[in-house]
């Protein structure tokens, strides 16, 4: 089977279009539908996993399906309607058919006061109850009387779905690529983060890396703890990883440290993002998936990259999360961060000078000589002088280019140089 390029902004943007009418939740035909989109771009490995299944410390709930879900009024005309936006139906919600008046509905009613044209997101997963979105002018609009209430859902026994892709490396270490897809209708948050994830796949799968990156698309919390309890052993071999969120809005992307905050995914974004408009957080146990790999038994290097951070714009959870919220630019801007971070993440390594009593004498090992005539001369000379002096196993590639200020492909060069000549052993 070929799949689908994602190679431009605008096949970005086609994909989030394709599934932003989905119906998500954290289980259900919605996330199917949503991960059969995605298996077009990238070979996916679909897992189902029962109702009542244990998962650490949580159970897989009941699968949710909806079909249909309206309040109608007195002549008949929905006024809250799911078929018009998904949102206007707490996800989980039970099946419903009465009537009944406004009164005893708005206790099932949510809306957003401070924006009364948006609707709100909402969700009771783990709690049995059923309820309406709406906005708060059309709720201020409805009339006293009787109204028409039907919820046509099933919550039965069933599965929570979740699905891999994996690139393979030259080495068995990996490097996670986590995104929740457990959103109905909200276009950054995170469907952003699902096309920017897919297009990264594909870009790495010719680039042929030298870890093997692993991607999850999975709904949030308890799919990431179903992982975490399915693969107890590959958890163990995670050398990095980023939780990818709200990839899209147009607000400066902002890194997340892992809980360990100096694991070396936490050094590589930092020295990524320098060069461009950002910001640095510190880790905290809320968000996204993070929580999860960086709870204290698993405690992976894992952090968190987003533009605006997790409910940190006015339009998070709400309706205006839309289409119109999400720009290419963006999104091409934070694939492209990723997979410059990648790039440094992948040759990055410590060394162990073999001869450190004293310079080595590169000009006998005709390490000069490669230098010839070369306008970069100077700084590939430096280079092979900063890696020499700093490889002592306690410094990486990473940190070599911080503390000289050379460029990182420059140190990359000069640590292969030496190799090369017999002068540093990994
Ligand atoms: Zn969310």
């Amino acid at each position: 089977m070929t799949h689908q390029p994602l190679d431009t902004g605008a096949d970005l943007r086609k994909l989030v279009e394709r599934l932003y009418p989905l119906c998500r939740s954290i289980t259900g035909d919605g996330v199917r539908a949503t991960l059969e989109i995605l298996g077009e771009h990238i070979p996916l490995d679909v897992h189902e996993v029962p109702t009542g299944t244990q998962v650490l410390d949580w159970t897989v709930p009941q699968e949710w399906n909806i079909r249909d879900a309206y309040v109608k009024d007195a002549s008949g005309r929905r006024v809250i309607d799911f078929q018009e936006s998904n949102l206007h139906v707490v996800g989980y919600s039970v099946p419903v058919s009465e009537k009944m008046s406004l009164e005893e509905l708005r206790g099932h009613l949510h809306t957003l006061p401070d924006r009364p044209a948006w609707v709100p997101y909402r969700t009771s997963y783990y709690s049995p109850t059923w309820g309406f979105c709406l906005a708060q002018d059309t709720l201020d609009a409805l009339p006293d009387g009787e109204y028409e209430v039907r919820i046509d859902s099933t919550l039965d026994d069933g599965h929570l779905t979740y699905a891999e892709h994996v690139v393979p490396g030259e080495v068995t270490d990996e490097v996670l690529v986590s995104c929740h897809i457990c959103h109905p209708s909200l276009a950054n948050d995170n469907l952003a983060g699902v096309a920017v994830a897919a297009a990264l796949a594909q870009r790495l799968a010719v680039e042929k890396p030298h870890y093997t990156y692993r991607f999850l698309f999975m709904p949030g919390t308890i799919g990431a703890i179903t992982w975490l309890a399915r693969n107890p052993e590959r958890a163990g071999k995670i050398k990095a990883g980023v939780v990818l969120a709200c990839a899209g809005d147009p607000g400066s992307l902002t890194y997340k440290r892992s809980r360990r905050g100096d694991a070396e995914i936490d050094k590589v974004l930092e020295f990524v993002l320098t060069e461009k408009p950002h910001t640095l957080l510190d880790f905290s146990p809320y968000g996204y998936d993070e929580r999860q790999f960086c709870s204290p038994g698993y405690n992976l290097g894992v952090g968190s990259l987003t533009r605006t951070p997790y409910a940190g714009y006015p339009q998070y959870h709400t309706s205006a999360d839309d289409l119109d919220f999400v720009s290419t630019e963006a999104m091409e801007d934070t694939l492209a961060t990723l997979r410059e971070a990648f790039s440094v993440l992948d040759r990055n390594r410590s060394y162990v000078n073999q001869s450190p009593y004293g310079e080595p004498q590169l000009g006998k090992r005709g390490l000069y000589d490669s230098l010839g005539g070369r306008s970069d001369a100077k700084e590939a000379q430096m280079a092979m002088l900063w890696v020499l002096n700093l490889s002592d196993g306690e410094h990486s590639l990473l940190d070599v280019t911080k503390r000289s200020g050379l460029p990182f492909d420059s140190v990359v060069a000069a640590a292969h140089a030496l190799q090369g000549a017999g002068l540093l052993k990994e």
